[in-house]
């Protein structure tokens, strides 16, 4: 056997730079070198230069431009000007990487990139690599935007119920808000469809999901691509406890207060807590923000409440000193979610943070924003049965009374009990999906064979 197949094969990991892109592929990629895989994890020089938290351990940094080193992509005018700058720097200064590691004694043997930046494919294969496309969104939403793709999903949306192959009839409203309300952010929607373009020359399709949380579609799409479920991507500690050290994602864009948010939920009753969270990107307008702020308060319930510092001045003026809850700029939201004081999750339903609340167990209030949350928010309530919607009246506002009854629902109600046992048999089979032998851990253990067979054949 020569050297480098002992050392096992050597895997490139680029995230599209978003937390919400950045943590679960490199959750996969911890997994990948629990199986004695070499990984890079090659970042934009902004995100290496303004994340903390991140100690590597044996994977490796290294790093390529978006064309915005200075300020990322706040500094673009628009999607499109960042996409397309991404695009042609990126290009270069990833083939340069490549070529920089080709002769560094260890070659990259395979790419997992982000289909966010497809153009990352067309490099690897360039230099003659695998590549594995890593869908970070849910294999539901994936679906929906490639029947967009191919035009089997005409657009715009005739106004019935929409009929797309693994999922159940959706109304236009719990589509994608870019194929529901089609014609907004085109740039965005342009990107998802991208995503697509040339998926065909990827080797495998690696989706952040689990077999059983979304077996019909994902069967659907095993007929024409190598599709592996290999999710969800919590860290270890939170699921099957295999990797030791796994216990955060460990890249962050934002700073997590949790010594404050940890010491004020030990003061909390066991599920009493509201943890009310929208993610990275969210913005609520000002009025939803100011329902929400009265909604918690009079809920009668102690709330931790995420507003990220470029949100606060949302914030109604007399909130401060009303609050009988918590307000950060950021929570560890993994270790928030498994404190037992959480009794219910007010959230985006962002991918991750459904997924978060679906494995550890916790019963979610969905208010999606846009994109794929109200697909994902559909999931939830109606296949998973793990939440209730807070729906938004004619103004597109959910009211301080909607989302109050919703959490009551969820936290008080005959109701809320169904909910909650439902989010416990999520739980488990989110870890055995994950444990050894469980239908993700397989997926990445024959992904990894793959690839030393197909770079090292017998
Ligand atoms: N997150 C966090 N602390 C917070 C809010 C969010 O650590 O206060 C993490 C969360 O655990 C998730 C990610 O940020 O992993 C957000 O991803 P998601 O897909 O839910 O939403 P996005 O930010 O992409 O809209």
């Amino acid at each position: 056997m020569d050297a480098e197949k002992e050392n096992g094969a050597h895997c490139l990991i680029l995230p599209h730079p978003t937390q919400g892109h950045i943590n679960p592929i490199l959750q996969f990629a911890k997994r990948l070198t629990h199986k004695r895989i070499k990984i890079t994890l090659a970042l934009t020089k902004f995100t290496l230069k303004t994340t903390t938290g991140f100690s590597g351990g044996s994977i490796s940094t290294r790093s390529i431009s978006d064309g915005f080193d200075e300020g990322g992509r706040a500094h673009a005018n628009s999607s499109e000007e960042y996409q397309a700058r991404f695009q042609q720097v990126g290009r270069e200064t990833l083939a340069e990487l490549l070529q920089d590691l080709a002769g560094s004694g260890r070659p990259v043997d395979c790419v997992v990139y982000d289909p966010f930046i497809p153009w990352v494919l067309d490099v690897a294969k360039g230099f003659g690599l695998l590549a594995a496309a890593f869908f970070t969104q849910s294999c539901a939403v994936d679906s929906i935007y490639y029947q967009a793709y191919t035009g089997e999903l005409k657009l715009p949306l005739s106004g019935g119920e929409v009929v797309v192959p693994g999922l159940p009839p959706m109304k236009p409203e719990e589509m994608p808000s870019f194929i529901h309300d089609h014609g907004s952010y085109p740039g965005t929607f342009q990107m998802l469809l991208n995503q697509f373009r040339n998926v065909d020359k990827a080797d495998w399709i690696l989706i952040n999901t689990f077999d059983k949380l979304e077996q019909e579609v994902l069967e659907w799409m095993s007929r024409f691509w190598r599709v592996k479920a290999i999710g969800p991507t919590i860290p270890s500690m939170y699921l099957d406890k295999r990797l030791q050290d796994d216990k955060e994602y460990g890249l962050n864009m934002f700073n997590p207060m949790t010594n404050t948010c940890m010491n004020w939920l030990d003061n909390q009753e066991p599920k009493s807590v509201i943890y009310a969270s929208f993610g990275s990107l969210a913005q609520l307008t000002a009025r939803q923000t100011k329902e929400l702020a009265y909604a918690l308060t009079t809920s009668n319930k102690p709330f931790l409440w995420v507003v990220r510092s470029t949100e606060e001045s949302k914030l109604p003026e007399d909130f401060s000193k009303s609050r009988k809850g918590l307000v950060v700029t950021w929570a560890p939201q993994l270790e928030v979610l498994s404190h037992m004081a959480v009794g219910c999750f007010v959230t985006h339903c962002g991918w991750n943070s459904t997924l978060e609340g679906l494995s550890l167990g916790v019963p979610l209030v969905a208010m999606p924003q846009w994109t794929d949350q109200s697909t994902n928010a559909k999931l939830v309530t109606d296949v998973w049965g793990v939440g209730v919607r807070a729906r938004a009246d004619c103004n597109g506002i959910v009211s301080r009374e909607e989302i109050v009854s919703c959490v009551k629902s969820v936290m008080e109600s005959e109701d809320g009990k169904r909910i909650g046992s439902n989010a416990v048999k999520w739980k488990g089979i989110a870890r055995e999906a994950l444990d050894l032998g469980g239908s993700s851990d397989k997926n990445i253990e024959e992904f990894v064979t793959e690839i030393m067979l197909k770079r090292y054949p017998l």
